[in-house]
């Protein structure tokens, strides 16, 4: 195959969590660009009606399923429509994710689960509908989990968040010790800061905006279009050898933490 062969993925389906806005419609731009269809995913319709105009409008094919990553029954229902639609996912981009920040000792269980389930438990249940279907199609798959530099080290007031990154490492290496023999392959990739509503208030905190800089080796944010060379990268025959790994597109932070 040839090097341009190893990163085409012409004729693919991706289905991109949390792709409305940040990281996940970066990433389901570029595997766009890269040949696949895209589905996008998110909770707010509106929201994800004008991304998927912005998509279409740049030539790309494009549909949308809006459902809570972390409801399990919506879950189900919106793959049973991809069933009856004979829509088959090739690329699972597990991307949706929450953040909150607040001391541990002033923070509810219920808000412990809200942002395990949104962010770790999701990624188990839609990663199991996409290999279930994967599996009886026999053509294999490739998923890319959503991590973080919490996925590798910890900071004060985002336990919860931390735990489920940790466990998205882990949950990866699940997934490619059990899916392997199906030809699925599961990776994460590893964000450092980057610029996103997310993070909307960090940015515009000068104290932490300088502490980002001065911390990151490469000086600087990262941009959500920073993620596409690596996603694509794992969603293509070029990652055919790699599996359960975890790439961090940090700017060299974790180098030097
Ligand atoms: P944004 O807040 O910018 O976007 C989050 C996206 O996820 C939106 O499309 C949102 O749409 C969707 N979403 C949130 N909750 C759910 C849900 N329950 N079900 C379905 N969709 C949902 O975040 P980012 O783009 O910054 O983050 C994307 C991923 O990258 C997350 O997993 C995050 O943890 C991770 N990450 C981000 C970093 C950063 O610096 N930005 C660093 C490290 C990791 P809607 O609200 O309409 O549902």
């Amino acid at each position: 195959m040839s090097a341009r062969d190893l990163f085409d993925l012409t004729g693919k389906t991706a289905l991109v969590t949390g792709s409305s806005g940040g990281l996940g419609l970066a990433m389901a731009r570029g595997l766009a660009e890269a040949g696949t269809a895209v589905i996008l995913n998110g909770r707010d319709e509106a929201k994800l009606a004008a991304a998927a105009q912005a998509l279409a409008a740049a030539g790309h094919q494009v549909t949308t399923s809006s459902f809570d990553v972390s409801d399990e029954a919506a879950i189900m229902a919106a793959f049973d429509g991809f069933d009856r639609a004979g829509t088959n996912i090739d690329i699972l981009v597990n991307n949706a994710g929450i953040q909150l920040r607040k001391p541990m000792v002033d923070l509810a269980a219920d808000e412990w689960r809200r942002v395990i389930e949104t962010n770790l438990t999701s990624a188990f249940m839609v990663g199991r509908e996409a290999a279930r279907r994967m599996i009886a199609r026999g053509q294999g798959g490739k998923i890319i989990n959503i991590g973080s530099l919490t996925s590798e080290v910890a900071r004060a007031t985002v336990a919860p968040y931390t735990a489920a990154k940790g466990g998205i490492k882990q949950l990866t290496r699940s997934m490619a010790a059990e899916w392997a023999v199906h030809g699925i392959q599961a990776n994460a990739i590893g964000p450092g800061y980057i610029v996103t509503d997310m993070n909307k208030a960090l940015v515009e905190d000068a104290k932490f905006d300088a502490w980002v800089r001065g911390r990151t080796p490469s000086g600087r944010w990262g941009m959500p279009d920073d993620l596409i060379g690596v996603a694509v990268f794992l969603a293509s025959p070029a990652s055919a050898y790699v599996n359960g790994q975890i790439i961090y597109v940090d700017g060299g932070m974790l180098a030097v933490l």
